[in-house]
């Protein structure tokens, strides 16, 4: 993908998460990685992403900033960690979708045995301690976690979710998150659960 192409991908999902209500002016960010030339195209800080236009999109290489009219997000750091845990994906993105991350509020991880789709997604999804924002301490077990799950939550804060594409990065937290929203409904009239041969099925159908 050409530089242009993939700044504009980065505004259009944008766009795209911001009428979902998945990010907010100053909650979320995402990014593509052009790992052939190392540079990382992560959405600026404090920016309404309906606004965002392809030339406000950060480019980092490394951790100096050498693009974009706009400074980078100060998350940035979630991005490179994951990305360099996961060779097999270029695309991440970050943001605190409110029934995932109301799970990392409590610190908990999700592991719910009633979806069908979060059975063909997830083998549960893990929660990793605390880490202050911005700093290299947020990305602490990031690496570990997110080698075997394509989401991570990360405690008191919001998820991680890695793909090959930021088309699919974006539909499994749109997926998840629809998931997590009926199962809040559902828990209200007795949720009944896939037996383990259902989920084995279709763990086996995944394959
Ligand atoms: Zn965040």
């Amino acid at each position: 993908m050409k530089s242009e192409e993939i700044k504009e991908q980065v505004v259009l999902y944008s766009k795209i998460l911001d009428q979902k209500g998945l990010v907010n002016s100053l909650e979320g960010n995402i990014s593509i990685y052009d790992r052939e030339n190392d540079l990382l195209y992560v959405t600026p800080t404090s920016t309404r992403k309906e606004f965002l236009k392809p030339e406000d999109i950060a480019i980092m290489k490394g951790d100096d900033q050498v693009g974009g009219n706009k400074r980078r997000s100060s998350e940035y750091l979630l991005h490179k960690v994951a990305l360099a845990a996961r060779p097999d994906c270029n695309a991440v993105v970050h943001v605190h979708a409110p029934y995932m991350t109301a799970y990392a509020y409590c610190n908990k991880s999700i592991d719910i045995r009633c979806s069908t789709t979060f059975a063909i997604l997830h083998d549960g999804i893990p929660c990793i301690p605390y880490g202050l924002p911005g700093s290299l301490d947020i990305t602490n077990g990031l690496s570990e976690a997110i080698q075997g799950h394509d989401i991570v939550l990360l405690a008191n804060h919001g998820l991680v979710c890695v793909a090959k594409t930021l088309e699919h990065a974006c539909a499994v937290v749109e997926a998840t998150e629809e998931v997590l929203k009926i199962y809040n409904l559902a828990k209200t009239m007795g949720v009944s659960n896939l037996s383990d041969e259902d989920l084995e099925a279709i763990k086996k159908a995944k394959r």
